[in-house]
């Protein structure tokens, strides 16, 4: 590169940066874990709003925050009461990502925190983005974050139309961005390009009349149609139909549970035995499914029927009780009570339906009974 056309690029990028930062002086929003940044709430605010509305991750942090608020008291928890916690966040790989990365950290630094960049990376549920917000944030390390946000802000400041998930589009962004962290503030700002592009450069309103960025970039003046503005990406997940029956089993008032394995949908979690198929449900829910077990008596459906979906799944739900007869036994899983059922970490679906459920089954179970 020629050394007049370094430098004027030194400038343009200097120039650029202090225009963000006054930007962000004015527009911060005052978020708790800004007030006193760290390294255990910057990672668990990093964890807890991947994914997820600010709104909603801000109260999970404070009551994370509250209850587990270091490193070792996180480890101490056990992983139930870590879900039990998550619920409604879904995701919850993370959850359990975020109690094991705790656990190694209270290992292997007793007395602090890990602060390099492989640091962070060797643990669990800790990406790149992650790695380097928090070390940019805690530490100083002058690396570039670089989330959906900032991939918005900069393909639509470059005017980079090649799809973001491809090598194409996402590298000339990655090297812009880290070209562009400020060495002396690194942290603030990574927080400032992620604010705009959070406040400002919306995914289908840019406010580019009040957008710091504006007289250099590219796509300030191009029609904001929706789906005109980059970033664009190739490949989309292709959702698929799921019949999922939810097999709810009484015996004397109680209800069966089990515990799902740790990996797949809502691992960790307590539900009722599941089964299901690809595509759409039977339209009829008044004919039993295939016999679960010789020893139990189909009541028919409980509850109403309710769709869900996952991040590349809808799932169409039904619900169907079982009776075990007086003298038999079934070591599925564990009898609970209602009550007690529902103080388990159960996935969102069940938690958002498990009144209609319950008053179905137990208005079922008592005729029976009578
Ligand atoms: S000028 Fe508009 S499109 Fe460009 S970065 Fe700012 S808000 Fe986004």
């Amino acid at each position: 590169m020629h050394p007049k056309t370094a430098f004027s690029e030194d400038v343009a990028l200097n120039m650029l940066r202090s225009d963000l930062h006054r930007w962000y002086l004015e527009h911060e929003r005052p978020l708790p874990w800004r007030e006193k940044p760290e390294p255990y709430g910057t990672w668990l605010c990093e964890v807890i709003m991947q994914q997820t509305r600010i709104d909603q991750g801000t109260a999970y942090w404070e009551r994370f925050m509250h209850r587990w608020p270091n490193f070792q008291a996180l480890a101490n928890a056990s992983v139930d009461e870590v879900l039990k916690e998550w619920q409604g966040l879904g995701y919850y790989s993370r959850a359990r990502n975020l109690h094991k990365a705790a656990q190694i950290i209270s290992e292997e630094f007793p007395n602090g925190y890990p602060q390099e960049m492989n640091q962070w990376l060797a643990l669990p549920g800790v990406g790149t983005y992650t790695a380097a917000a928090i070390c940019s944030i805690c530490f100083e390390t002058p690396v570039a974050a670089v989330d959906g946000n900032v991939l918005r802000v900069l393909s639509r400041f470059l005017g980079i139309h090649e799809p973001i998930d491809r090598p194409s589009g996402r590298k000339p962004l990655e090297t812009f961005a880290q070209a562009w962290v400020d060495p002396k503030n690194p942290g603030r700002h990574n927080q400032a390009i992620m604010e705009l592009g959070a406040l400002t450069c919306t995914p289908n309103a840019p406010d580019c009349a009040s957008c710091p960025l504006q007289k250099k970039c590219a796509s300030s003046f191009m029609p904001h149609k929706k789906g005109s503005l980059p970033p664009f990406k190739q490949g989309k997940i292709k959702v698929q139909d799921v019949a999922l029956q939810f097999h709810v089993i009484v015996h004397n008032g109680l209800v069966l549970m089990n515990k799902r394995p740790d990996s797949g949908v809502w691992g960790g979690l307590w539900a009722f035995p599941t089964s299901e198929k690809p595509g759409l449900p039977a339209a009829e829910t008044d004919q039993p499914p295939a016999s679960l077990n010789e020893r139990l008596i189909s009541r028919g459906p409980c509850g109403t029927p309710v769709k869900h979906l996952l991040s590349h799944r809808r799932l169409h739900v039904q619900f169907w009780l079982w009776l075990l007869p007086e003298n038999e036994s079934l070591d599925w899983g564990e009898w609970h009570t209602w009550e007690s059922a529902m103080e388990l970490a159960l996935p969102r679906v069940l938690e958002s339906c498990w009144t209609d459920v319950k008053n179905s089954a137990e208005q079922k179970e008592s005729k029976t009974v009578a």
